[in-house]
C-alpha cells in the first residue's frame, strides 16, 4: 500500500455520508467498512484515506481494461466534444451504427441486430420481452414460458429476477409474474451428503421440463456460460451443445448471459464460442465498456431481428430507451474493442487466466477450510466451508492491499484482463496467507 494526498479527515467525512446517504446494491448494511474508491491506475485503487490497492475483482468484474486507460479516456473526450449523443427512436448516432457493426464481426453471422441498452439487467429485460414478442409474431402467441437455472443469477428487475429460484430474489417483493420455470443447475449438489448419492442434473432436465411444460408453450431457455452470482461454476464441457440441440428440436430460442463473461473475460471474446454452439439472443454489459460508461447489448439473429418489421402495431422492435446507443457509451465500447484487440488481451486474459487458476488450485485448493477453487480464464471463485472464513479471508485480503469480493462462501476473484503474472501471484498469495490464518485448523 502507498500513500497519496487523501487525508483521513476526507475519509471519514466520505465514510459518514456514504453511511447516511447510499443504498449499496445488494450488500448488507454496516457488516464491514465500505470501501470508497476515490482513484485508480491500472490495476490499482486507492481508497478515500489514500491508501492503495491491487482490484482483485475488477470493479463487479466490469473494469478489464483497468483504470485510466488513455486511449478510453481520449476517446471519451472525443465524442463528447463532437455529439455527447443522439437518440436512436428514428434516428441513429455513429459510434452506436460502428459498434452494432463490430458486434456483429466478433459474434458472428448469424448474430447480426443489436439492441443497446444501459445495464445488465435491462439487458435481461430486453430479451425477455423480444423473445416473446418473436414468437407471437410468427403465430405463436401462446410461446411464453421462460425457463432458466435454478442458480441462475441475470439482474434485478423484475423479469430478470423472476428467472431466479433464489429467495433473496422474491421474499417480500411479490407477486411473482407467472410464465417462469426453473431447473437443476448442472452441478452436484452443494450439500457434501447429498452429493456422495446425489446424480448431477444434466441437460435432460432442460428436455423434462419443455415436456411438462409443452414445448409449444416455452419462449426460450436463459443461461449464463459461467453461473456467476450462483457462485462462479463454470458449465460442464458439452452442456451448452446439448442444450443447444434441444433448444433446437422445440423450436425454443436459446438466449446466453454473457452479461459478465463476454468481451474477454473467460480468454475468449465470448464463453459460449469455447463451446462452438450459436445461440439465438446473447446479451452483454460489464465488459463492453470496461465499466468507463454504462451500456449493454442484446445481439440476436437476423430472423430474430427482421420478424420485428412485420410487427402490425408498429413496424418495428416495441422497446427500448432514450439512451439506448448513447453515444458516449458506444464511443467506449468501440475504444475498449480496439484495445482489447491490438493489445492481444483475448490471448493474454487466457494464458493469466490459466495460470492463476492453476495457482489458485496448487496454492490454496487443497488448504483447511477450502472446500473448492474452480474458474476458467481470469474469472474464479474459491469457495470456502463457511461464509465467516470468507469474509475473514475478503477482509485479510484488504488488509495486505488487494480487493477482492466475498458472496455467501464463494471469493470471487476476477482482476483486469491486463493483470500482469507478478499481480496474479500476489493476489493468490494473499489469499493463501488469509486462509493459513483464518481457517478453523489454523486457531
Ligand atoms: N447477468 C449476469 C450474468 C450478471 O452477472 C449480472 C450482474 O452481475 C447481470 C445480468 C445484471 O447486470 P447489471 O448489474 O448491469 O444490471
Amino acid at each position: 500500500m502507498s500513500d497519496t494526498t487523501t487525508t483521513p479527515s476526507q475519509g471519514d467525512e466520505l465514510a459518514e455520508l456514504d453511511r447516511r446517504h447510499l443504498l449499496h446494491p445488494w450488500t448488507p448494511s454496516g457488516v464491514s467498512e465500505q470501501l470508497v474508491v476515490v482513484a485508480g491506475q491500472g490495476c490499482e485503487i486507492t481508497d478515500s484515506y489514500g491508501r492503495t490497492y491491487l482490484d482483485g475483482r475488477s470493479g463487479q468484474f466490469n473494469a478489464t481494461l483497468g483504470y485510466g486507460n488513455k486511449r478510453v479516456l481520449d476517446a471519451i473526450q472525443e465524442q463528447a466534444g463532437k455529439l455527447m449523443t443522439y437518440a436512436l427512436l428514428g434516428a441513429s448516432n455513429e459510434p452506436a451504427v460502428r459498434l452494432g457493426a463490430r458486434l456483429a464481426e466478433l459474434l458472428g453471422e448469424p448474430l447480426t441486430r443489436t439492441l443497446f441498452c444501459n445495464s445488465g439487467s435491462e439487458a435481461t429485460e430486453a430479451a425477455l420481452r423480444i423473445v416473446r414478442m418473436y414468437h407471437a409474431l410468427r403465430g405463436n402467441p401462446e410461446r411464453t414460458t421462460i425457463i432458466s437455472l435454478a442458480d441462475c443469477y441475470h439482474g434485478t428487475t423484475t423479469g430478470a429476477t423472476a428467472m431466479m429460484a433464489n429467495p433473496l430474489a422474491w421474499t417480500g417483493c411479490g407477486p411473482r409474474p407467472e410464465g417462469f420455470v426453473q431447473i437443476p443447475s448442472p452441478f452436484p449438489p452443494r450439500d457434501p451428503a447429498a452429493a456422495q448419492d446425489g446424480e448431477v442434473p444434466g441437460a435432460e432436465a432442460l428436455e423434462e421440463a419443455i415436456q411438462e411444460q409443452g414445448a409449444d408453450t416455452v419462449a426460450a431457455f436463459f443461461v449464463e456460460p459461467v453461473l456467476g452470482v450462483g457462485g462462479i461454476r463454470p458449465l460442464p464441457s458439452g452442456y451448452l451443445a446439448r442444450i443447444r440441440e434441444i433448444c433446437d428440436r422445440h423450436g425454443v430460442l436459446l438466449v446466453v448471459d454473457e452479461v459478465t463473461t463476454g468481451l474477454g473475460r473467460t480468454g475468449a471474446w465470448f464463453a459460449h464460442q469455447r463451446e462452438g454452439i450459436t445461440p439465438d439472443v446473447v446479451t452483454m454489459a460489464k465488459g463492453l465498456t470496461s465499466g468507463y460508461a454504462p451500456l449493454a447489448a442484446v445481439t440476436v439473429t437476423e430472423e430474430i431481428g427482421r420478424t420485428f418489421s412485420g410487427d402490425p402495431m408498429l413496424g418495428g422492435l416495441r422497446h427500448g430507451h432514450t439512451t439506448s446507443g448513447h453515444g458516449i457509451g458506444t464511443a467506449v465500447g468501440l475504444t475498449v474493442l480496439k484495445v482489447i484487440e491490438e493489445d492481444g488481451l483475448i490471448e493474454h486474459a487466457a494464458t493469466v487466466g490459466d495460470r492463476m487458476c492453476r495457482a489458485l488450485a496448487d496454492r490454496v485448493g487443497s488448504l483447511d477450510g477450502v472446500r473448492e477453487v474452480r474458474g476458467q480464464g481470469l474469472l474464479a471463485a474459491v469457495e470456502f466451508t463457511s461464509f465467516e472464513l470468507g469474509m475473514q479471508v475478503q477482509n485479510a485480503c484488504r488488509a495486505a492491499g488487494v480487493v477482492l469480493r466475498c458472496e455467501g462462501p464463494v471469493l470471487a476473484v476476477s482482476p483486469p484482463l491486463v493483470v500482469t503474472a507478478e499481480q496474479v501471484d500476489r493476489i493468490v498469495e494473499a489469499i493463501r496467507e488469509a486462509v493459513l490464518a483464518h481457517a478453523p485448523s489454523a486457531s
